[in-house]
């Protein structure tokens, strides 16, 4: 999971070279124009933009190495956005991999030459990740870019991109070190995966011209020419995708006009601020007020749960939580939500604890910057209370006042223009009629949709098209402990099986109890005894533990979780469907084709306790699925949320 990071040198006249690969990151002669030239020229893109009548272009790239590409082609497209403020083509996606990332401080130094890319460089600079393996999203509004920068092999990176029916790129940068210095990279694999990503008629650029090159995108269906190369280099290689596509000449699917969105906790708002941001008209309804249920609680911890393998849930803990932390950011840069990224300490208390916790570091999968050891002394340093225990640290991590959040997000998705919140409007009837799904509220007003999304947490259940999900509703009480010394010191969220905040509005989150199959949300004065008992047990080392004072204060909420415990994010499974298409197959596959799997209501939902984390990337990725855009999970972790799973399971069994 940690990725290796790139050993470079600077040459006399400044350039990166790779010491593995001995060459070059870009031209000594010059890198910009280099990049203008065989890139952006090579795929004509200006051209191409002027007459493009998508919303979206989707560039992807082989070898990201210092972003130089990358910013070229942002800035070239931000001004492409200035002059023509009224065209189609509004966003760029730009999908990038590589294998070994530069550091930081090796790519401020490579870019620092790049006076005219600054401002482009210092974006990228301010949301580069750190080496974790996968696929890092992240948005540059001010470049009207989206960058999916996969830190992986090209070819596992590839091999995992979700690829709508009609393809997924229009250009390729072709880059990577020569294929003489980068055998590995230029092979047949590489082109044949190219070709499963293309869109119909998708252009290549690339810097070589080797003759493994022109017939590796020969043979998987390019058609190739050759052009002056730049600076002393003789010729490049440009190519089209010409060989006809499965599906290609069917109608390019086209967005939804509309997605209405049932829920008024994390998920509902997050899909909300998601789907305003790509211009999609979005109603949103709720039972009551926004915010009522468990994301109404006042403080929620944000990091991730990782374990000790590489295991698809963490993986998806990993890069949400990454996310999530980029996201919140930028939307605390627009507008105010209460929260503090203070940081959170997993304390080793028991021996079988921090066996554990040893176990997570010795595998070495984690990088520092997310999870690291402290000590003792370190701990009490940090939560700046006594705490005489070790533990684990997640410095990014913190905690965030739900509401206020919530109540930020729809009020940036309302001031786009697309979203309409309809408060009061619980819906109590459910049901598809010819292509369109009928929606009945207990107010008696009644809608059409084109499509829905279900982001009622524990209340999918009440819907008989989600009866065969094995839905779970847990019961969850956490406690208002009112502040007092030396808890009012606390300056960290402290997790064990517990967890305690610091305090905000003169209270600390306690929490947190799990009933099963308990949908009742009173406060239970057994439940606050049970949360201060677990508390007392993890934290019997302290003095401060067992004189804690409790007035009582707390609230219940209702968590929804399934058996699996990952979240739900997809399209609702049409039962009958999947039984026809098995029956014709006669065998287990679990590549389901589009035309199976999709329906016109979603889920977004069981996100148990940990919404705060999951809930933005989960929603840009339904998002971006709704719109037929570039996903930010791969296949692999697409496959883990998606709410089919349960049901292939079965099929697989018959
Ligand atoms: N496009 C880059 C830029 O704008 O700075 C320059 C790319 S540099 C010539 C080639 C990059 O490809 C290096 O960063 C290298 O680590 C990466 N690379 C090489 N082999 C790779 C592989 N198998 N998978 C992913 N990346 C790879």
């Amino acid at each position: 999971m940690k990725s290796t990071y790139a050993s470079v040198h600077f040459n006399q006249i400044g350039t990166p070279v790779a010491d593995n690969f001995d060459d070059v990151y870009f031209s000594n002669d010059s890198g910009m124009e280099e990049t203008q030239y065989v890139f952006l020229a090579g795929n004509n893109l200006h051209e191409r933009w002027q007459n493009w009548r998508q919303p979206t272009f989707v560039i992807a790239e082989t070898g990201f190495g210092t972003g130089l590409n990358l910013l070229v082609v942002m800035t070239a497209f931000r001004e492409f956005r200035k002059a023509n403020p009224d065209h189609p083509l509004t966003r760029l996606y730009f999908i990038t991999t590589e294998k070994f990332p530069l550091s930081q401080q090796d790519m401020a130094h490579a870019l620092s030459r790049f006076t005219a890319l600054t401002e482009a460089a210092n974006t990228l600079q301010a949301q580069y990740p750190f080496g974790l393996n996968g696929c890092h999203r992240l948005l540059f509004d001010n470049f009207a870019t989206t960058v999916d920068l996969w830190l992986s092999d090209v070819h596992d990176a590839m091999s995992d991109w979700q690829v709508p029916e009609h393809g997924l790129v229009d250009a390729w940068f072709l880059d990577g070190f020569a294929p003489s210095k980068n055998p590995q990279m230029w092979t047949d694999e590489l082109f044949i995966n190219m070709a499963r990503c293309s869109r119909q008629h998708a252009t290549c650029a690339t810097f070589t011209a080797a003759g493994l090159v022109k017939r590796g995108l020969q043979a998987a269906g390019f058609t190739v020419s050759k052009r002056k190369g730049f600076g002393r280099k003789r010729e490049m290689i440009t190519a089209v995708f010409t060989s006809p596509k499965t599906n290609g000449n069917s109608p390019t699917k086209t967005r939804p006009t509309s997605v209405t969105i049932i829920g008024g906790g994390i998920a509902a708002a997050s899909l909300a601020y998601s789907l305003s941001q790509k211009g999609i008209s979005t109603a949103l309804y709720c039972a009551h007020e926004p915010a009522d249920g468990a994301s109404g609680n006042p403080q929620g911890g944000l990091y991730p749960q990782l374990h000790a393998q590489p295991s698809i849930a963490s993986q998806l803990q990993a890069h949400a939580f990454l996310f999530a932390r980029r996201f919140y950011q930028h939307v605390s840069d627009l507008a105010e939500f209460k929260h503090d990224f203070c940081g959170v300490l997993q304390l080793g208390f028991n021996e079988s604890v921090r066996q554990r916790q040893q176990r997570l570091l010795e595998n070495g999968i984690w990088p520092q910057q997310l999870i690291r050891p402290v000590d003792e002394l370190e701990a009490e340093h940090i939560a700046g209370i006594p705490l005489p225990y070790s533990g684990l640290h997640i410095p990014l991590g913190g905690w965030i006042n739900p509401p206020s959040l919530i109540d930020s997000l729809l009020n940036l998705a309302q001031n786009t223009g697309h979203l309409t919140v309809h408060r009061h409007h619980r819906l109590v009837h459910l049901k598809e009629h010819e292509g369109q799904t009928q929606l009945g509220f207990d107010n008696g007003h009644a809608i059409e949709a084109q499509c829905v999304v279900l982001a009622t947490g524990h209340e999918l259940a009440d819907f008989e098209q989600c009866a065969d999900l094995p839905l779970r509703a847990v019961r969850g009480q956490v406690e208002a402990v009112a502040t007092q010394a030396p808890l009012n010191q606390l300056k960290t969220v402290l997790c064990h099986k517990g967890y305690l905040t610091p305090a905000f509005k003169n209270r600390h989150a306690l929490g947190s109890t799990y009933v099963k199959r308990d949908t009742a949300t009173d406060v239970r004065l057994a439940e606050s005894q049970q949360n201060l008992a677990l508390h007392q047990q993890a934290l019997k080392n302290t003095k401060w533990i067992n004189t804690l004072c409790h007035d009582g204060s707390a609230r219940a909420a209702i968590r929804l979780g399934v058996p699996d415990h990952q979240p739900l994010c997809g399209p609702l499974p049409e039962v009958n469907k999947y039984h026809q298409w098995y029956q014709s197959l006669r065998k287990y596959s679990d590549d389901v084709p589009e035309t199976v799997a999709q329906r016109n209501i979603y889920v977004l939902s069981a996100l148990g306790s940990r919404g705060l984390t999951t809930a933005p990337l989960l929603a840009e990725s339904l998002a971006c699925q709704l719109c037929h855009q570039p996903s930010p999970l791969g296949r692999t972790l697409a496959k883990a949320v998606n709410p089919n799973r349960f049901l292939l399971k079965e099929l697989k069994q018959k």
